[in-house]
């Protein structure tokens, strides 16, 4: 039972914190070997590779809620939480839309042979604690892992409040948040998705953030990426609910 709470939230923060937030928007910059770690660690949740997860994400961005969005809950609920990943449309790497990671040969070794860290972590988890480690700490916690990661892309542009009026459909869902360390904040993340932190009010839970800060406190990433207008610093400290104007935006940007 504990190992399978260590691997799922270990997980989750791998994928929120490293497929997510470095590998599709790089909203921080890490080294080499810590970006291997990440690209790892995320593999290790059994979602595929990381170019695999960051190139269909960026899709997703660059098209929201069109026909060419990988995962649109416009083609129905089971489309957008399971169906575009087992779908043959979806089974390549889009590679070109990930050229700035393709050129590490350690990252593509890693998106090409995709079986090596759940199956690593299948193992350990067998030595750790037998067959109940096998079953409870490995494959309930990657299925309870598949489905939180899903639900944003499912759920997350259907059920929550649009605190900023962003042409897509995308919402903030506090359970969602909870379940997921951050990533339920999906309406904030569309609004600015190259910055790191989701969770723009002191309530909005944010655990991705709060790991990422400390790791910046100990240098092991650096250059996160916050808010850059006005608007977006004064979402940090005070409470209302303006809605974002993007031309304000653009000239202040
Ligand atoms: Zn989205
Ligand atoms: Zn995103």
């Amino acid at each position: 039972m504990i190992l399978c709470l260590v691997t799922y939230w270990g997980r989750m923060f791998f994928i929120t914190a490293g497929y997510h937030r470095y590998f599709s928007h790089r909203t921080y910059r890490t080294s080499r070997a810590f970006q291997f770690v990440l690209a790892f660690g995320g593999s290790t949740a059994a979602q595929k590779g990381p170019l695999w997860w960051a190139g269909h994400h960026r899709i997703h961005h660059r098209y929201t809620d069109t026909i060419e969005d990988p995962h649109t809950p416009r083609k129905g609920f089971w489309w957008s939480h399971v169906g575009w990943i087992l779908s043959r449309d979806t089974k390549d790497q889009p590679e070109s839309t990930m050229k700035d990671f393709a050129k590490y040969p350690e990252i593509r070794f890693i998106s090409k042979h995709d079986w090596i860290g759940p199956w690593s972590l299948a193992i350990a988890c067998f030595l750790i604690g037998g067959w109940p480690g096998l079953l409870i700490g490995f494959f309930l916690s990657t299925v309870l892992l598949w489905h939180s990661t899903f639900m944003i892309n499912s759920l997350a542009h259907v059920f929550g409040r649009r605190r900023f009026d962003t042409d897509d459909t995308s919402r903030n869902n506090a359970l969602l948040a909870v379940l997921t360390m951050g990533e339920g904040w999906h309406n904030n993340h569309h609004r600015q998705a190259s910055v790191c932190r989701q969770g723009l009010r002191w309530y909005e839970v944010d655990v991705t953030w709060y790991i990422l800060a400390l790791l910046e406190k100990l240098h092991i990433v650096w250059g996160v990426r916050r808010p850059r207008t006005a608007e977006d610093r004064i979402d940090l400290t005070e409470a209302h609910d303006e809605d974002f104007d993007p031309d304000r935006e653009s000239a202040a940007a």
